[in-house]
């Protein structure tokens, strides 16, 4: 079994918005058709895909899709109706002599296939000619009379409103698509009533309504909301590390969080010393691929002498924001003998949240002794970690 999918793209539908057929519509910085490409490319079930697209949009097709990994055959394009587009394409995988046996259509409008659903429709084609994703009616159906008055209730049972994809072996769909085009038929709506008009069994699978077709404005913008949640696709998560030092010297206080906190000593530093914020700032710029805090704030400048550490984190923070990624939490280790931390803590958490327009509960706060080994043990300076996550925009790299 070799299987193909087969992304039908040649559709004009300006419906949902803007000036671009809605497959070019932009979610997240990509297309919906490079998602909806990348959904299938994503699963090693599927070993080609076939993307037809109409004969104007080559320099749209070739942008959407510039960033995508998938390994995908030259478009193709479509023809004057969404029958004839996909002929087009059933004709162009025959072509390919690349031995497909399935061929899974779907439209390049549903960006949000699940992996299951394609691995069911898949699965179903191991025992039956065609399978399609369906959705089970929920709604009471009614059918509407003169004057816009209902005339009548339909049955719902036994009803499925048909989505995509649609699978069938490659010679019977092919060869159903060409007798309709032969016989002057060109008005059939999706490729399961061909093949049902051809006599090939299509078998069900139930789909999720997450898999809806974007049509409307609405559509985008609900397509949209899905697309900016961080589980989901379009956000690729970056982890960053930090370390800090400085040594203890003369003085009554160390600045640690942005908390100026009581102590028999001080830290040696150009800046406040603030060993917290520092490794925070570095674990922002380490999650970004963007150097270091001694390269963006080199203690040779004189500007940042004694600078409140906090202004070195707010410019990573802003470096995130500036690449339109996320900060998710931040977690931070201590290492010292004294001061105590725990006093603290809740304040620290609520300053360095402050600082980075977190909410408190994503920033860890944690301390330890390094029971009385090394420097920190021998009271010689204070340390600390930092650990960062953060969301980045799938096609901005971190580096
Ligand atoms: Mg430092």
């Amino acid at each position: 079994m070799t299987t193909a999918a087969l992304i039908v793209a040649a559709g004009r539908g300006t419906r949902a918005g803007g000036d671009l057929p809605k497959q070019y519509a932009r979610l997240a910085d990509r297309t919906v058709l490079a998602l909806t490409v990348e959904a299938f490319g994503n699963l090693a079930e599927i070993e080609h895909i076939q993307v037809v697209i109409h004969p104007e949009d080559g320099a749209l097709y070739a942008s959407a899709l510039a960033l995508s990994a998938c390994r995908i055959l030259a478009p193709v394009h479509g023809g004057a109706t969404r029958q004839l587009s996909v002929l087009n394409g059933l004709e162009a995988l025959e072509n390919a002599n690349k031995g497909i046996t399935e061929v899974l259509i779907h439209d390049a409008a549903r960006p949000f296939v699940q992996p299951d659903t394609v691995r069911q429709v898949i699965a179903a084609l191991k025992t039956h000619p065609g399978a399609l994703a369906a959705i089970p009616l929920a709604d009471t159906l009614k059918r509407a009379g003169p004057a816009g008055l209902v005339a009548e209730t339909v049955p719902r049972a036994g009803l499925w409103r048909a989505q995509t994809p649609q699978g069938f072996r490659l010679g019977d769909i092919l060869a159903a698509h060409r007798k309709a085009a032969a016989t002057g038929r060109d008005d059939f709506t999706d490729d399961a009533s061909i093949a049902e008009w051809a006599g090939i069994p299509v078998a069900i699978v139930e789909d999720t309504p997450l898999n809806f077709k974007i049509t409307t404005p609405l559509d985008l913008r609900m397509a949209d909301k899905l697309i900016s949640a961080p589980n989901l696709s379009g956000w690729l998560p970056a982890t960053g590390t930090g370390f800090d030092v400085h040594r203890f010297t003369d003085g009554d206080h160390v600045m640690l969080g942005g908390l100026k906190i009581p102590h028999t000593q001080g830290v040696d530093a150009h800046s406040d010393g603030d060993v917290v914020l520092h490794a925070l700032t570095d674990a922002l710029l380490g999650a970004l691929g963007d150097g270091d805090i001694g390269q963006h704030f080199p203690p040779s400048n004189p500007k940042w002498k004694g600078a409140a550490s906090y202004i070195f984190l707010q410019d990573a923070v802003a470096r995130v924001a500036s690449r339109g990624g996320r900060i998710t939490n931040a977690d931070v280790t201590v290492l010292c003998e004294a001061p105590k931390i725990g006093p603290h803590r809740d304040a620290m958490k609520t300053k360095i949240a402050e600082i980075m327009g977190l909410d408190p509960t994503r920033v860890g706060i944690k301390a330890t002794t390094t029971e009385g080994l090394g420097f920190t043990g021998r009271r010689e300076g204070i340390a600390a970690m930092a650990s960062i996550m953060l969301l980045l925009p799938h096609n901005k790299p971190a580096a």
